[in-house]
């Protein structure tokens, strides 16, 4: 008798983007004339640049000869790539991150579940709450947690509260855990946390040996100079922790699929009878085994974005997506809703000030703005009563969905 994964079943049903489709599609199919404008799954809207288009052509070119056709390359990515992202990303912020220390996958939404599997199944795992969802459900699908509470929550997991009266950077938790995954810029408050804050963890990663897997999607949309762009300009970080990285956000990759994690050679971990032993070739080997590489073109269209014209066009695109943001934070302010995030990363949190609760603010603004957000309980109980606006729309969305929003009755 084939058994299957149980852990599955552990899994909560009403996932947030399906159930959000299935309250828009319902809506429409009764208003068919209703112009519904989307601001909920956080999807980019504009094309990839020129300088990114010609690069991916150029490689499609060169499959299409025998001289320069390529077939399996590293499973770890072109060195072209990586020594790219090392000397850009890294090098030029102080962080000595090396070309082979970066490993390119198709995706951070599977790096960061499948890191899982270099850690032991005794790991107490930490999450923000509200949190991108990807960290628990990987989490309960590899047995990590205990079954779904009542009170929204999964057994077996630590959630840090974030939310307005803690600046949305959790605090350290009282139990000890020894896996602390970070998103910053957040999604989905849209905040960020400066070097002070992001100290703390890492010394708390350090006194507890600890790991910090560190999310940092939205990193090109920091404007702030005072901000971290990557958690290895903090000293210390780069003994205690992972960092993803990805095209998607940064370059419209969202359907061309390209993203990173960087594993320090000093990062190290325990064996039950605390032995130290770096995760580095652990990973190495998780990837060279189960991956074969991103495809050539797409790797070198992501090289691109490292050229002096491939920056200067994401530069402009992220610009567009962050003056949809301003426009979304005045307006909201305007309307009375407490404004959060928005300033350094591509989304807008918001209460609506006036004690509505997340799916019921949901349906209110589809039903009579038909405006479609996301509803901060879908990420955590913490968000509950907020909502989250993205700022990937197109500009004329935007303002024509802030238009509709001053109209509302209260
Ligand atoms: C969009 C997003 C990613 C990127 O996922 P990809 O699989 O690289 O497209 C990673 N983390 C968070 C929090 C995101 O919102």
């Amino acid at each position: 008798m084939v058994q299957i994964n149980e852990n599955y079943l552990k899994l909560q049903a009403g996932y947030l983007f399906p159930e959000i489709g299935r309250r828009v599609r319902e809506f429409q199919q009764k208003n068919p004339q209703a112009d519904v404008i989307k601001m909920g799954i956080g999807d980019v809207t504009q094309p990839l640049t020129p300088a990114i288009v010609k690069a991916f052509h150029e490689g499609v070119d060169e499959m299409s000869k025998a001289s320069s056709f390529k077939g399996y390359g590293p499973e770890q990515g072109y060195e072209f790539l990586r020594e790219a992202i090392a000397k850009n990303d890294y090098q030029s912020r102080g962080a000595s991150i090396q070309a082979d220390e970066i490993f390119i996958s198709d995706g951070s939404k599977c790096d960061t579940g499948n890191i899982q599997e270099i850690f032991g199944y005794k790991n107490v795992i930490a999450v923000q709450d509200p949190v991108y969802p990807v960290y628990v459900d990987t989490s309960v699908m590899n047995g990590r947690t205990g079954n779904f509470m009542g009170n929204g929550y999964y057994e077996g997991i630590v959630y840090m509260p974030c939310t307005a009266e803690n600046g949305f950077i959790p605090e350290i938790p009282k139990e000890k855990v020894d896996i602390i995954y970070l998103c910053y810029p957040n999604n989905p408050t849209g905040t960020t946390a400066g070097k002070e804050e992001l100290k703390k963890w890492v010394d708390y990663a350090i006194r507890n040996k600890a790991v910090i897997l560190y999310d940092a999607a939205y990193e090109s949309y920091i404007s702030d100079p005072a901000i971290p762009h990557s958690i290895y300009e903090i000293e210390g970080a780069c003994k205690v922790a992972i960092e993803f990285r990805s095209f998607s956000k940064t370059a419209g990759f969202t359907g061309t699929r390209c993203a990173f994690t960087v594993v320090p050679k000093d990062l190290m971990a325990y064996t039950a009878d605390g032995t130290e032993k770096p995760l580095y070739p652990l990973w190495f080997r998780r990837h060279t085994t189960k991956f074969n590489g991103v495809s050539y073109p797409v790797q070198k269209a992501a090289a691109a974005i490292y050229t002096p014209e491939g920056r200067k066009e994401i530069r402009a695109t992220i610009d567009y997506y962050m003056n949809n943001a301003r426009i979304l934070r005045e307006s909201l302010s305007k309307l009375g809703f407490q404004v959060f995030g928005g300033k350094n990363a591509p989304y807008v949190w918001v209460n609506s000030g006036r004690g509505i609760k997340s799916w019921d603010l949901f349906d209110k603004l589809l039903h009579e703005a038909n405006v479609v957000g996301t509803p901060g309980s879908g990420f955590g109980p913490s968000g509950e009563g907020y909502f989250r606006f993205s700022s990937f729309a197109t500009n004329e969305n935007v303002v024509e969905a802030m238009e509709r929003l001053k109209l509302l009755k209260w």
